[in-house]
């Protein structure tokens, strides 16, 4: 997922992953409160929060002192409510390359994500690990 803050790791920029892992991402409550101080609304309407009391509310409504409410955090359409089909901050910048729109700042399961290690989060269409010749290399 865009991994460019890593310098030894191989990332391709292919957008692969997150076009297809994009769409289910989750921030931490960490995240929510980075956006929130931020005020990154424009990255809090894509998410919605199930609440403890059983209500839904768009994240970027909540404030820092809901967030230990919040039960789960899930991409929705800000407008529609609908699950959406790719992660609305992938960017295209050329014919096979595609940044994070919000790199700084992305959720930490896009930042740790790695591809290349096997038995966690190893995704065997990822191009950087068929220039690695498909080799994973074990969790740290
Ligand atoms: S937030 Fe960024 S890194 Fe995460 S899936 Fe979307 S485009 Fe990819
Ligand atoms: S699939 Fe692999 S090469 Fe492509 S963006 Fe994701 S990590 Fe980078």
């Amino acid at each position: 997922m865009d991994r460019q803050e890593v310098s030894d790791e191989p990332c391709e920029q292919c957008g692969l992953c997150c076009k297809i892992f994009g769409d289910s991402i989750t921030p931490t409550a960490e995240n929510l409160f980075g956006w929130i101080e931020r005020g990154r609304h424009d990255i809090l309407r894509y998410f919605s929060a199930h609440k403890s009391d059983g209500t839904w509310v768009n994240c970027s409504d909540v404030r820092p002192g809901d967030l230990d409410d919040l039960v789960v955090v899930e991409m929705r359409d800000p407008v529609t409510h609908d699950y959406l089909s790719a992660c609305p901050f992938l960017q295209r910048l050329g014919k096979r390359r595609y940044i994070c729109g919000i790199h700084d700042i992305k959720p930490d399961m896009c930042g740790t994500y790695q591809p290349w290690i096997w038995g966690e989060t190893y995704f065997n269409k990822c191009r950087a690990l068929k220039k690695l010749n498909g080799k994973s290399r074990l969790p740290a």
